[in-house]
Formats: C-alpha cells, structure tokens, sequence
C-alpha cells in the first residue's frame, strides 16, 4: 500500500519561514560561502569574494535555463510540467555528462538572490507542480538565500533537490526541513569508476552517506490523490555500457539498507556525449542494449525493490 497525502498539504519550507529558523539557515548559509565546504571537494575559497574553484560558480549560481519541463517522471511531470531551473558547473567532473556544455564550463546568467526567487515565482504561475532545482549541490546557499523573498511573494509549491548525490553533509543539514522531494541520482558502485569517469573516487561512500541522510530526512515517497509526488526520496539510476555502474550491487544496497519500498528509476537513456568517443573513453562510446537494460531491471528485482519507475525509454 502505498502512503498518500493530501494535495493541500504544505510545502515542507513554509514552517521554517514561519518559525523564524529559515533566516538563520540563510546566514549560517553565507558564511559557509566564505570558505566553501558547501559540497565534499571543500575547495575552501571564498565564494563571497566571487572566487570559484572546482564547480567554476562563485557568489551567484548561474542559470542556464528554467521552464516547465515535461521529461520528467510522471510523478512530477504531472499534467502542468516540473518547474526545471538548471544550474550551470558541477562539482563532477563525468566525463559523459549528458549536460557537457553546461556542467564543465558555466554557461548562463547569474542569479541573484531576488532574481532566482522570481524565475521560482514564474514557473509557480506557469502552473509547474513543484520547483526542480537541477545540479544544486555547489549551489545549496544561494537557493537558501533565495527562499525567503520567494516564499514573501507567494511560493507555495514543494521542491525538489535533483542531485548527483555528490553533497556535503552540511548542506543536506541546511536543506532539512526544506526539501520535499530528494531526487539523488545513485551512479556508482566501484570507486574506481567514479574516479576514472567523474575525477572523485569517493563518489560511491559519499553518495551513500548522503542518500540515507535524505532517505532520514524525508522518507519514501509518498503521493498525493492525483498520483504527484509530495515527499520523499526518487533514487535515480542510470544504466552505463559494461555495467561500469554496478547496478546489482547500487540495488542490492538501497533494497537492505534504505527500505525494499524506496522508489527507484533505473534509467535506460545514456547516451555518449562530452569527452565520450571513438578515441577517448571508447568503452562508453555507446548506448546500451536493450539486454543490458532488462538485466539491469532483473537485478533491481531479484534485490527486492518493489517500487521502480513504470516509464520505459526503449
Ligand atoms: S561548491 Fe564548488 S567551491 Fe565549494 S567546495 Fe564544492 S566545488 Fe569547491
């Protein structure tokens, strides 16, 4: 049986505004940029000076695009669309980022406090059923700068945190009791993967770390009476040529230690993109197969996990 919740359920930010607590997370949010540690590279630099290092974003998160997007799982998608705001730069480095032009050298408009909260505002009143704040993780304090003067004007939709999973511990502490919905993509078993495709072999223990602090802060997901997600954990994860990400052993864990019911996307569209080609990274120079794919959704399975996205991309 799965929980549901009330479509008029309040988004989970709106007590920390009341309370006063969210006023403190934005200045305790500052100051984390001073020496940043907002995500596990800890570059230490000071992004209030507008200095950057591993991500490229300094004080301002940079924009690429944001607009209802209707690519997403049903469940957020809805009838009205997911309101996507992209953010450009990473703290990744994948070498088959499926974002390449975006991720490895920023590329849009800086986004200043009031200036994000008016693009929420906007696709609020497009009718998007939630805000979706892509590739976050090196810009968690500039989203929490951005809450208050959204929420004064009218903010009301929950949100969603879709992440590489790639976060600090401290962020995840600042985004409690904010965040509705945690979206962490799970793309790697084997550190040596993660360091050979996205420069950070610790990728595997952190991105465990994390996505149990989510799964503590939010639980699995629940929906309301028009089948819209509401709160909870969507585990993303995307089939790599080769198994090179270990889908077995990602399904095995989430299944034994998060919960069997914890709703996961095993994801079939990885294509070659960025440095991925003929001459660099051949091994991933390819789509997978639709085998590959069926074997991927046989381990979920045989590891117990009961819920997995009904979307198919073949
Ligand atoms: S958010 Fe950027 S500057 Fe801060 S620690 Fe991470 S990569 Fe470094």
């Amino acid at each position: 049986m799965i929980a549901q919740v009330n479509a008029s359920s309040p988004a989970a930010y709106l007590a920390l505004f009341e309370s006063g607590e969210l006023k403190w997370r934005v200045e305790i949010a500052r100051e984390m940029l001073r020496s940043c540690t907002a995500c596990p590279r800890n570059c230490r630099v000071d992004r209030l000076a507008d200095k950057f290092a591993v991500c490229r974003t300094g004080r301002y998160g940079i924009v690429s695009s944001h607009f209802a997007h209707f690519g997403e799982e049903d469940c957020l998608r809805g009838r009205r669309g997911s309101g996507t705001i992209f953010f450009s730069g990473c703290n990744l480095r994948c070498v088959f980022c499926q974002n390449f032009d975006i991720s490895w050298q920023p590329k849009g408009v800086p986004a200043p406090p009031e200036k994000l909260a008016r693009m929420m505002l906007d696709l609020q009143r497009q009718g998007c059923h939630n805000i979706n704040f892509v590739t976050p993780e090196h810009v968690v304090p500039q989203i929490i700068e951005a809450l208050p003067p959204a929420i004064e004007a009218g903010l009301r939709v929950p949100l969603v945190y879709n992440t590489s999973a790639y976060d600090s511990m401290e962020s995840l502490a600042l985004m409690d009791g904010i965040v509705d919905i945690y979206m962490p993509d799970f793309k790697y078993w084997d550190g040596e993967m993660a360091r050979k495709y996205s420069r950070a072999p610790d990728y595997p223990q952190v991105a465990r770390r994390t996505i149990q602090e989510m799964h503590r802060q939010v639980g699995e997901l629940v929906f309301d009476e028009e089948g819209l997600a509401r709160r909870g954990l969507l585990i993303r994860h995307l089939v790599m040529p080769n198994d090179i990400a270990g889908t077995q052993e990602v399904a095995r864990w989430i299944a034994r230690e998060l919960s069997p019911n914890t709703y996961v996307n095993i994801m079939a569209q990885y294509h070659p993109a960025g440095k991925a080609s003929a001459r660099e990274f051949a091994e991933i120079n390819r789509r997978i197969s639709p085998e590959e794919y069926e074997l991927a959704l046989d381990a979920a399975r045989r590891a117990g996990l009961k819920r997995l996205d009904a979307r198919r991309s073949f």
